[in-house]
């Protein structure tokens, strides 16, 4: 995309969200009819597949303006950030994917969100005995098993599923997000949407899977075994550009109420915080412009981010006073987003390294 094009496509997404989504991010935190309109509203704006490249119908954008992406919505609301990013990271996957009729099938509707996927993979990174397999048959697979967490029931009707095969290697195909019996026996029986404390609009289900027959057209990618965690070596940082937008959600707040009570130290809380902010964005930014940043400094950034998100929320609490207490209270929802921010896409190292952070 060209560079005016994206920064118009970026400066219009501005306007939409401080109109139309800001106003109501605490009733999109909890009530899925509300957030259904506000992903409505990026499906109109064709925003649902930023990385799709544009000749498989999506916009193309460059990593790093990706990340300037997460950082802005998540700046403005969690629960549309959250929901939208399974869809947006399902539907970039079934893009790299070699499974042509599959892509044709979806992907010309995704970016609209005429077609909708989620993801439920996570459990990959679990180490021991695999709680989600899969074996080959003649014509498909057979899966079976559990899938601890999968976003978006009743958004989504489709789903990317992760499984290990005997050999470990991991298979990924796409199953309805659904509770659904084949003629074979085959079974999907999905959970209530769980009681979330941030987000919980999400509809976030999980699944017990037995003897699901999955055919071979519907089959996305069988990757070496462990690629999950060469992935999240790699794309570590990724998930540190939310608790990046959530840390300035925390500081717009800090921010409004420096204005409202007129006492420097909230001013003076609102620039300190910021300049750290400032900062950690610059460093991941620039470290995802560089791409030679060793491990152990982008797994550190991604700490810093996470700690920088529950410091200006924490900030955003007090600054507000009792009323954060308010189930309507921005400053409570930022709170409870920074929460999430924390362990999603969480890896033993990124928990260790988000302890240790707490630590110094
Ligand atoms: C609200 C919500 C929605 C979510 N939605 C989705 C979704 O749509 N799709 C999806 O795929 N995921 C989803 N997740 C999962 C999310 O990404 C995970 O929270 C995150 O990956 C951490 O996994 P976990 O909570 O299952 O923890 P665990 O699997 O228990 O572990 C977290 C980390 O610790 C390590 N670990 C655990 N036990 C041990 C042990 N005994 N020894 C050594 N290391 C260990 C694991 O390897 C892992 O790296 C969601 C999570 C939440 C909270």
């Amino acid at each position: 995309m060209k560079h005016e094009h994206l920064e118009h496509k970026f400066y219009e997404t501005q306007i939409f969200l401080q109109e139309q989504i800001a106003p109501l991010a605490n009733n999109i935190d909890r009530d899925p009819e509300v957030l259904r309109t506000a992903l409505r509203g990026m499906g109109d704006r064709s925003l649902l597949a930023l990385k799709v490249p544009s000749e498989l119908g999506g916009t193309s954008l460059k990593e790093v303006d990706y990340h300037r992406w997460q950082i802005m919505l998540a700046r403005v609301s969690g629960a549309l950030t959250f929901l939208q990013t399974q869809h947006q990271s399902a539907v970039a996957m079934l893009a790299k994917s070699d499974n042509k009729s599959l892509q044709q099938k979806f992907l010309p509707y995704v970016a609209t969100g005429d077609a909708l996927l989620g993801v439920g993979f996570s459990h990959l990174r679990r180490r021991g005995v695999p709680i989600m397999k899969a074996t080959e048959t003649t014509e498909g697979y057979l899966l079976t098993g559990i899938v601890p967490w999968i976003t978006g029931y009743d958004f989504f009707a489709h789903f990317i599923l992760g499984a290990t095969l005997p050999d470990g290697r991991e298979l990924y195909g796409m199953l309805p997000l659904q509770n659904k019996l084949q003629e074979s026996g085959g079974k999907i029986a999905l959970s209530k949407p769980m009681e979330l404390m941030a987000m919980a609009a999400t509809n976030t289900v999980s699944a017990k899977i037995n003897q699901w027959f999955l055919p071979r057209d519907r089959l996305i990618a069988i990757k070496p075994a462990g690629a999950i965690h060469v992935s999240s070596r790699k794309n570590v940082l990724n998930h540190g550009f939310f608790a990046l937008g959530c840390a300035y959600a925390g500081l717009d707040i800090l921010f409004a109420a420096g204005e409202t009570k007129q006492l420097n130290f909230l001013q003076e809380s609102w620039q300190f915080l910021t300049a750290r902010v400032k900062k950690c964005e610059e460093q991941a930014i620039a470290s995802k412009l560089d791409n030679n940043l060793p491990y152990e400094q982008q797994l550190k950034l991604r700490a810093k981010a996470i700690n920088l998100a529950a410091r200006c929320s924490i900030a955003a609490v007090i600054a507000s006073g009792g009323v954060a207490n308010d189930l309507n209270s921005n400053a409570g929802r930022v709170y409870r987003e920074a929460l999430l921010f924390s362990v999603s896409g969480q890896t033993t190292d990124v928990m260790e390294a988000s302890l240790k952070r707490l630590l110094s």
